[in-house]
């Protein structure tokens, strides 16, 4: 079995659910005692958080790239960044790196064309739904790429940044989600990807018969077929 690195913190929250996966993916692969043999490095989202609003994304980009280079240094065999939106600097990451940069978008992309879906909705911060970083990078893998109006752009950044990120989770603001999933739906999306690592504590495939793709679930599955050597392609 391979050692991957994770990066996480972004927030703490979403990196459980990753180490969950990757153990009962290893588990139901290997049976017995076997367990995921993971390095994780922890941020201080709080540094992060105001990085971002402040712009210093190279200043980011510098940060994680360290970080990514000390976990390749304590025996890592590839690297897998626990968020959507940090992806942004994934580039001066993969500069810093030799082992191989999992990337959220395409292991999302892969699991959303294996169902034979290509007409996506993406949900996320401001920065993964406005900018091209992401999007472009799951139009690169072949899928037509939906986002919210501004109005709903504004209601799920503000429930990720003052109710996820802090790990509160409010009914009122699952329904206020559902209510775009619905109306995005409704204008042609096949399914959904939840792009932003919180939005699957909130909404769930159970309370909605639009299909989602928890972008978690999705690249800790990769992640896991890495270590496994079951992966199809790098
Ligand atoms: N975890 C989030 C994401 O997947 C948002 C927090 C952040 O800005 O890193 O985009």
């Amino acid at each position: 079995m391979k050692t991957i690195g994770l990066i996480g913190g972004m927030s703490w929250e979403s990196t459980v659910p990753y180490y969950t996966i990757l153990n009962e993916e290893v588990k139901k692969a290997l049976g017995g005692y076997h367990s995921a043999k993971i390095l994780l490095y922890s941020v201080d989202f709080d540094e992060i958080e105001k990085d971002q609003v402040a712009g210093n994304w190279e200043h980011m980009g510098e940060t994680l790239g360290n970080i990514a280079r000390t976990l390749q240094d304590a025996g890592a065999d590839a690297i897998v960044l626990c968020t959507n939106t940090m992806h942004k600097v994934a580039p001066q990451i993969e500069s810093k790196i030799s082992v191989p940069f999992l990337h959220i978008a395409d292991a999302t992309a892969e699991a959303i064309q294996e169902k034979g879906m290509k007409r996506v909705a993406l949900l996320g911060t401001r920065y993964t739904m406005s900018e091209g970083f992401y999007r472009d990078r799951l139009t690169c893998n072949g899928l037509e790429v939906q986002v919210p109006n501004e109005q709903e752009q504004s209601t799920i950044h503000r429930v990720i940044f003052e109710e996820l990120v802090l790990g509160i989770l409010r009914d009122e603001s699952r329904n206020e989600l559902l209510a775009i999933i619905d109306r995005l739906a409704n204008d042609g999306a096949q399914c959904i990807i939840l792009g932003c690592t919180e939005i699957g504590m909130l909404v769930k495939q159970e309370d909605t018969d639009v299909m989602l793709f928890d972008t978690v679930e999705m690249h800790a599955k990769k992640a896991a077929r890495f270590m496994l050597d079951n992966e199809k392609k790098a």
